[in-house]
């Protein structure tokens, strides 16, 4: 143990190379996710991922409010993140503040080069996430359980947008930061990646990382965003699926 001022900052990595949970650095945390968690949106999806649970309602394609945001060639995508008061430890101030405006831009602008939107002028798609519960890496919880509602709403999309945070605890490149590895951990580098493209669309990064560190980063986080594919591909077929237990939400 190590001291910051008054705070200790725990041991990350034990000398056998497991994190403070006991994970491998390419270990994800148990992630659930299930398409349709909503009935009143036109899409939705429940995230668990960790200790983060994270809702993801999906409208449209609809009229634009407000008005004059209204493209003439295109939908446009408004994307809300938002956390709840309840979400952290120490109660966060209700209410849109920085952060959240920040990440629900980046968010919208990811959706915006997977989504069709020309296929939709003059109407809006509107994306709300709700942060129920957060221990780190939120916004990449929020990423998928979008994407997730966004196929369920029947969303016209090139692919699904799977995100994970990598970061750098310990000395270690580690995927998918939980609180304590993003609080103490040297770097925290959120992704998210069309899998059939390869291409990043969302990428992030606090901390300080060589350049060396930063590929290494990107290929686990690459890896991690794959494995996560599977599991959203997973949830829209068992909400899809055709038998007499299929759709049970709806
Ligand atoms: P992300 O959740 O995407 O990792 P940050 O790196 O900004 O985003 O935040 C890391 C974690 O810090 C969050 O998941 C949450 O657990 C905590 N956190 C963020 N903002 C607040 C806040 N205003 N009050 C208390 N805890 C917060």
């Amino acid at each position: 143990m190590g001291s910051v001022g008054a705070k200790e900052v725990p041991v990350l990595l034990s000398p056998e190379g497991l994190r403070i949970d006991g994970r491998k650095l390419d270990e994800l945390r148990p992630l659930s996710i299930r398409a349709g968690a909503l009935h009143q949106a036109d899409g939705s999806a429940a995230v668990e991922w960790g200790a983060n649970k994270v809702l993801a309602a999906v409208y449209g394609p609809r009229e634009v409010h407000p008005r004059h945001l209204q493209q003439n060639h295109k939908a446009v995508i408004q994307c809300r993140y938002n956390m709840a008061a309840f979400s952290v430890d120490e109660r966060k101030r209700p209410g849109l503040d920085r952060r959240s405006q920040e990440i629900s831009k980046v968010i919208g602008e990811a959706f915006e080069s997977v989504v069709f939107v020309e296929e939709y002028p003059r109407t809006s798609i509107d994306i709300y996430i709700e942060v129920l519960q957060a221990n780190a890496g939120t916004r990449c919880a929020g990423v998928v359980a979008a994407s997730v509602a966004l196929a369920d709403a029947g969303i016209p999309m090139a692919d699904l947008l799977p995100a994970v945070a990598v970061g750098k605890v310990g000395g270690a490149i580690a995927l998918d930061l939980k609180k304590e590895e993003d609080n103490f951990g040297e770097a925290d580098l959120p992704m998210a990646l069309v899998p059939q493209s390869g291409r990043l669309v969302l990428l992030q990064m606090e901390g300080h990382l060589t350049e060396p560190e930063l590929a290494q980063a990107l290929d686990l986080g690459v890896k991690g965003c794959r494995e996560i594919y599977e599991q959203m591909k997973r949830a829209l077929r068992e909400r899809y699926a055709v038998g007499p237990t299929a759709g049970a939400s709806s």
